[in-house]
């Protein structure tokens, strides 16, 4: 089964988002918790998300990837600004549980000029002030292009920030193609050994979900643009093996490309005719 999907507006709730879904023969999504700028989420409206619930079941979706909003900065230099991180996750995570068993995507941050070892020891000690043992979703580390001073540029860096949460069994990783494209991972010409690399820095088992996007700069530009599947650097033939790796059978893949709805129901109809069992 290939769980594929795409980024979809929660401002209409999460039935809209399930139709919405169905509608493009997704069966899997992303939305943004809250507004990037901040501010308090929604009120969760309960009946929206048990009609959600049904639909998820009846067409047999895969895990949420849930995104936090990518202002969090849980590694900024600003102590304000670290809260509002803290909070905002926090929030999330009780809110997620309406929706029990899947995904919550977060950028590790940006350690503005403090240095990596301050940005790691930064986002291990949110994370350890906000998992708890009950919760049923697992958050996971989104790997980073590397651009200005972002965290999560290599496999090391989220194998140390997992190394320091003491819950750690909540967390896993989200690889972002563009992403690990633009840190210097040949996923075109090699990607069974970038595999290798994350099974023997951080464990293939923390491996749960996949952004997948192509990249509008060459490898190791650390530039962050997605493109459109087979219109960057990737191409659509890398991203094709990719999505019938069978060390990813079963994870959700996300798209992230640069479209509108009809654009993504393109692509998702192209990978679905492109996947082999
Ligand atoms: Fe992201
Ligand atoms: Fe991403
Ligand atoms: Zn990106």
């Amino acid at each position: 089964m290939l769980y594929i999907g795409c980024h979809l507006a929660s401002s209409k709730g999460y039935k809209a988002m399930g139709m919405q879904a169905v509608d493009i023969n997704a069966n899997t999504f992303a939305f943004f918790t809250r507004n990037p700028r901040g501010g308090s989420a929604k009120a969760l409206n309960m009946s929206d998300v048990e009609a959600f619930l049904a639909i998820s079941q009846e067409h047999s979706f895969g895990k949420l990837v849930a995104h936090a909003p990518y202002t969090m900065n849980a590694c900024a230099a600003d102590e304000n600004i670290r809260r509002f991180a803290r909070e905002a996750m926090a929030d999330d995570i009780k809110r997620l549980e309406a929706t029990p068993g899947n995904y919550y995507n977060f950028h590790p941050g940006s350690h503005v000029k403090q240095g990596t070892e301050v940005g790691i020891a930064f986002i291990s000690e949110q994370l350890n002030a906000v998992l708890t043992k009950e919760q049923s979703t697992t958050v996971l580390l989104e790997t980073m292009a590397g651009k200005g001073s972002e965290m999560g540029r290599s496999f090391e860096e989220l194998r140390e920030i997992i190394d320091r949460t003491e819950l750690s069994e909540k967390l896993g990783v989200c690889l972002d193609t563009c992403h690990v494209w633009d840190a210097g991972y040949d996923v075109v010409n090699n990607f069974d050994g970038v595999l290798e690399e994350f099974d023997r820095v951080i464990g293939l088992s923390r491996l749960k979900a996949i952004h997948l996007n192509d990249s509008l700069n060459p490898l190791g530009a650390h530039k962050d643009r997605h493109a459109k599947i087979g219109e960057g650097y990737i191409g659509a033939d890398a991203i094709i093996r990719i999505i019938n790796n069978p060390h990813l059978k079963g994870l959700p893949f996300i798209l992230e490309t640069p479209n509108d709805i009809e654009g993504y129901a393109k692509e998702i109809d192209f990978l679905r005719k492109n996947y082999s069992e």
